[in-house]
């Protein structure tokens, strides 16, 4: 096993672009991969698919895409809980990168969901160190929030799907009515 191999979980082509080269400038040989039942409807999933594939056609990197769209059991974890819903969210779409990067063999896995603002990053990274104790695949931390503009720059003359919400309906209905689910 390469010691120096990670796979990326990517939640979108607009945080993966400079979370890609980050690491690849670290010396790691880079997999993004694509896991993102928690996000709703299935066009925008759909939507934000393409633009991921366009970024990887673009930079030239590999992009494992997880087969079927498991939103049902996105539902099932998150019913009853939906004001903790993103660390079910988290745990659900990390600790298939982790059964991944053991299949594929690689050491390392990591987010590109670190590099937003937007996401509760402690409580991501906690999931991410909790999944490396409990899989023995090894997480790559690293903040990068303050590159999110780098990130931006990259993709923006790509002329990329952006979206609007995080992800899930309950994501998208706070955005719209600037309330919060409580
Ligand atoms: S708000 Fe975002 S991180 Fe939280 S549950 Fe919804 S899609 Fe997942």
């Amino acid at each position: 096993m390469n010691s120096k191999s990670v796979l990326i979980h990517c939640c979108c082509a607009h945080c993966a672009a400079y979370t890609l080269k980050y690491w690849q400038e670290q010396g790691y040989e880079t997999t993004a991969f694509w896991y993102n039942p928690n996000i709703h409807p299935y066009m925008e999933h759909q939507n934000r698919l393409e633009a991921m594939k366009v970024l990887a056609a673009n930079l030239n990197f590999h992009l494992v895409i997880t087969e079927g769209y498991d939103f049902i059991e996105y539902f099932r974890r998150v019913a009853g809980h939906e004001t903790g819903r993103c660390s079910l969210c988290f745990d659900m779409r990390l600790a298939k990168a982790t059964e991944t990067a053991i299949e594929l063999g690689i050491a390392n896995f990591t987010s590109t969901l670190l590099i937003s603002h937007q996401q509760k990053h402690d409580t991501l990274k906690e999931i991410c160190e909790s999944l490396a104790q409990h899989t023995g695949v090894n997480f790559l931390y690293a903040d990068l929030r303050k590159r999110y503009s780098d990130s931006r720059h990259i993709t923006k003359p790509m002329d990329l799907y952006r979206q609007q919400y995080c992800g899930c309906v309950y994501s998208e209905w706070e955005r719209y009515t600037n309330k919060t689910i409580e």
